[in-house]
């Protein structure tokens, strides 16, 4: 046995026989098995030529041959990397020329599409159900597989980011990374033997792969696969489930459901939220009705999970919590990286052992994005209260600068949100002849208290400067997202670039 991140997660300790996942449809898999079949997708992909350090592109539907083929590329020493299923075949073929991959697994409808631009690397499939020529070939493989050895400093994955503000960057994690954050949310989250996580994210983001299967797996844990978040069922299953993770979305669809209770909850230990922010209001609904306070965490591609509401104690609404053990996390001045006083808004910068390598094959970005201590510029704004915990005020890119001052889009969606008759709301900054930028807010209304403009704007009078008051209240339907639950500001700012023009 080698000191790797494969041998923690299916140590050859665990018991076998006991429970890894269990499928939607009743399959279930103890250890012994997740371990040999991990065996065999590793042979295949020795077999077909991927070597250590090799990347593997993997864009298929959630399955159990799925998360198989990302532990047989631990496994293998071959670097994991998974691919949003959203991603057309022309931003697929950005992706491969970028990873340069020695092989290619796709879904069988997309087959000749990935071909196409697979520039000569093999390619195999894998449907819904973990069928395909992918599957076919490690069926025929033996179950032993020598392990890899890897030390921590080598990369196990290279996960995209979800692209909120700009093209998607790859991110390289090393197998120290992905460790070392499992284990600390292992401890923070109290994560046990005993545990069963409902699983309903996708697994090519780090939210439902890596915090979600790593920390399941590390602890010898049980895990329900679903293929998607559909609410119903979801909420069928809560009672076989002691934990489950979400995104904002999640929780506010399940709040839709009539039959969400305390006693739909009866088993659940910890519900956690992360990926976008979760509306207070979220919190407060959720507290009310089943009883439970949802842990917030925040965290991000590159660094994984960063800070955490705490297991025991006050789990605040509103806030992300405390830096988790081993994360360093300052405020500093963006144009300086200087630290500033206690309780100021600034750059949330980060160091710890989970912070990534750097962007794949983006020298210049990654050294932009680094301070010279080593802190890393997450590109969120926050600022920590003077009870230690951290406030992410949103993204630096999103903040808008109105006639010379600073406008805090979430401090302005927290006073519209607050409103009769509104829903959600998202505050953008428009360019404006006067004022270099003008607020400009989305307000979704909810369908019960008439909303308009006149009343929004009369309303934000009383309650925030002049300066940070919209100029314009734009009613929506709905605001745009994408499959994590964040809300797409950009795709905001170019729909409506031209409301002062
Ligand atoms: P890109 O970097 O390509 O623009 P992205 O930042 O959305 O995309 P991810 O790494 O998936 O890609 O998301 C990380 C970001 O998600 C964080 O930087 C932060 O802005 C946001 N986020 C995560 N958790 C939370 C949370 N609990 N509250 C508020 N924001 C959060
Ligand atoms: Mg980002």
């Amino acid at each position: 046995m080698t000191d790797t991140l494969f041998d923690h997660l299916l140590s050859p300790a665990t018991d076998p026989a006991r429970l890894a996942i269990e499928t939607a449809d009743g399959a279930r898999l103890s250890y012994g098995d997740l371990r040999a079949a991990t065996g065999r997708m590793a042979n295949v992909l020795v077999a077909l030529g991927a070597r250590p350090g090799d990347r593997v592109a993997v864009q298929v539907e959630k399955s159990v041959e799925a998360l198989v083929l990302y532990l047989a590329c631990l496994r293998a020493g071959v670097v994991y990397l998974p691919l949003n299923t959203a991603y057309t075949p022309a931003e697929l073929a950005y992706f491969v020329g970028d990873a340069e991959p020695a092989l290619i697994v796709c879904d069988p409808a997309r087959l000749d599409a990935t071909v196409a631009l697979a520039a000569g690397a093999p390619v195999r499939t894998l449907d819904a159900q973990g069928r395909g020529s992918l599957s076919d070939a490690a069926a025929g493989q033996p179950d032993d597989f020598a392990t890899v050895a890897r030390g921590a400093d080598d990369l196990a994955a290279i996960l995209y980011t979800s692209g909120t503000t700009g093209r998607s960057k790859g991110a390289m994690l090393t197998q120290g990374n992905l460790l070392s954050n499992a284990r600390v949310l292992q401890t923070e989250w109290r994560f046990g033997a005993d545990d069963v996580l409902l699983h309903a994210l996708p697994i090519f983001h780090t939210h439902g792969l890596f915090v979600a299967c790593n920390l399941v797996l590390l602890s010898g844990a049980s895990m329900v696969l679903l293929p998607r978040f559909d609410p119903a069922d979801v909420l069928a299953r809560l009672p076989a489930a002691t934990v489950m993770m979400g995104v904002p979305t999640f929780y506010t669809r399940l709040l839709g459901q009539s039959g969400l209770t305390p006693e739909a909850c009866r088993t659940i230990r910890l519900f956690v939220s992360g990926s976008a922010p979760l509306l207070a209001e979220t919190h407060r609904a959720w507290e009310e009705r089943t009883g439970h306070r949802i842990l917030e965490r925040y965290g991000m591609t590159e660094t994984g999970m960063l800070t955490s509401n705490p297991y025991d104690g006050d789990r605040i609404a509103g806030t992300v919590g405390f830096p988790l053990p081993g994360v360093d996390l300052r405020i500093t001045d963006p144009a300086t990286g200087e630290p500033l006083e206690a309780g100021a808004i600034g750059a949330i910068e980060v160091r710890g052992p989970n912070v990534f390598k750097g962007y794949w094959r983006m020298p210049e970005k990654t050294a932009a994005e680094f301070r010279p201590g080593g802190f890393f510029i997450t590109g969120d704004l926050g600022r920590i209260d003077e009870r230690g915990y951290v406030h992410i005020v949103g993204r630096g890119k999103d903040l808008i600068i109105s006639g010379g001052f600073n406008v805090y889009p979430k401090e302005v969606e927290g006073e519209i949100d607050a409103l009769p008759g509104v829903l959600e709301s998202a505050v953008i900054g428009i360019p404006h002849p006067d004022f270099g930028e003008g607020v400009v807010a989305l307000v979704v209304p909810d369908g019960k208290t008439p909303v308009t403009e006149a009343g929004v704007l009369a309303a934000l009078k009383e309650r925030l400067a002049r300066y940070k008051q919209p100029k314009r209240v734009v009613l929506v339907a709905e605001l745009p997202r994408n499959s994590m639950g964040k809300v797409q500001k950009a795709e905001l700012r170019n729909v409506h670039a031209g409301v002062f023009g």
